[in-house]
């Protein structure tokens, strides 16, 4: 017998994250960040199905790029690894965004 079980946290409407996983400790997970956050999900656990996050991955990003770039000093080694410092190698990067 094949069984849909879906979870949701509290005031779930239309316009929430909609999630896939293959376990409740996936999916246990999933709702434990989307609470932290204040996120409204929606998790259905599909074992025979692969994972699928990518609206909470979506959720995710925005606030991750922010905190991307690294607490070094332009005069500092550049954490990439490169021996340079930090100014004459990757800051470039990081300040194009
Ligand atoms: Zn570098």
């Amino acid at each position: 017998m094949k069984r849909k079980i879906l979870w949701q946290n509290q005031g779930v409407k239309k316009g929430s994250a909609v999630v896939r996983v293959q376990t409740l400790a996936r999916a246990e997970e999933i709702l434990a960040l989307c609470n932290k956050y204040g996120w409204k999900v929606i998790v259905g656990i599909e074992p025979d199905k692969p994972e699928d996050v990518s609206d909470v991955e979506r959720l995710l990003t925005p606030r991750a790029t922010v905190t991307d770039k690294p607490k070094v000093g332009r005069n500092d080694p550049c954490p990439c690894g490169s021996g340079l410092k930090f100014k004459k190698c990757c800051l470039k990067k990081y300040e194009q965004r």
